[in-house]
């Protein structure tokens, strides 16, 4: 069962957390903000920005391998694989036609199993234990010990110090010591932030998992998970507060979707950035305001 926001400020110190908004996406599987580098000067607020794009995902879980040699074994065994893809529809209503179908099977049952016996449940537990290592260094990224935000990695570049943009992502030292929150937002209406696709999913559950196991090997870790309604996320405007965003348009008058601009303060905001930032407020809202949503974020 999952804490409330309440709850978990009741439990640990807000103010010596690590709480992460995270935007679940299409494109990208996640991006999640954190507090870091929030100074008292609001318009020089940076956020260090975690991220696992879908690409990134299918590479980490060695998805075009396993089709490689899955291909393979298709071409290994390429009489049976051709007796499976003949076997006709099971989906008829007719009687004769289904007892010929299930003749067809049996007729051809050796070969049909020797292809699922030789080699392929092996390939299908590689397959497995990558997605499940796959699944486990996203997890860490949100929380510490991941092999891309790892201290000394020389991959991430510290941002230039006086342009707005996010800090350079890395573990910090301290880091493991503190509790970590994950605001996970979750989209409850149609259109194209509620299509959720399948690896957000897995991720979702993957993440809970995750927590779940931690708490359970290490009981002094103290990693959360919260689920908030994406409701007006990526509509107001996480500078001056006005819900006044509108779809960034190209030359040629054609939509933008990943870009929104603020019509009143004219500031050009990444979608899923503004998204993970917003989930972040409402969360610390909540915590301190007996979970009750900020004015603006509440359905009308
Ligand atoms: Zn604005």
């Amino acid at each position: 069962m999952l804490l409330t926001p309440a709850d978990i400020g009741a439990e640990i110190y807000l103010n010596n957390t690590t709480v992460r908004g995270l935007d679940p996406g299409l494109r990208d599987i996640f991006v999640a903000c954190d507090g870091v580098g929030t100074g008292a000067d609001p318009s020089r607020q940076r956020h260090r920005i975690r991220k696992t794009s879908t690409s990134e995902y299918y590479q980490l879980s060695e998805f075009k391998s396993a089709a490689i040699k899955r291909a393979k074994h298709d071409r290994a065994n390429v009489d049976a694989h051709r007796l499976i893809s003949n076997v006709p529809s099971t989906r008829t209503c007719n009687w004769d036609q289904f007892n010929e179908v299930l003749r067809y099977i049996f007729r051809n049952f050796e070969a049909i199993k020797g292809y699922y016996t030789t080699g392929l449940k092996k390939l299908k537990f590689h397959n497995y234990r990558n997605e499940q290592k796959a699944l486990t260094e996203m997890c860490k990224r949100l929380f510490t010990g991941s092999r891309k935000y790892q201290e000394g990695n020389p991959d991430i570049q510290q941002a230039h110090l006086k342009k707005w943009k996010p800090l350079a992502p890395r573990d910090h030292a301290s880091e493991a010591e503190r509790p970590i929150v994950i605001v996970f937002g979750s989209a409850r209406f149609g259109g194209l932030r509620g299509n959720v696709s399948s690896p957000t999913k897995i991720f979702r559950t993957a993440l809970l998992n995750y927590i779940k196991s931690t708490r359970r090997n290490q009981p002094n870790s103290r990693n959360y998970a919260v689920i908030i309604d994406e409701y007006f996320t990526s509509q107001i405007c996480p500078r001056c507060h006005t819900r006044s965003t509108s779809n960034q348009r190209d030359n040629s008058n054609m939509v933008i979707h990943p870009v929104l601009n603020c019509q009143t303060c004219n500031t050009r905001w990444n979608r899923d950035y503004t998204a993970s930032l917003k989930l972040r407020s409402i969360f610390l809202y909540m915590a301190a305001n007996e979970n009750n949503r900020p004015e603006e974020f509440q359905p009308k």
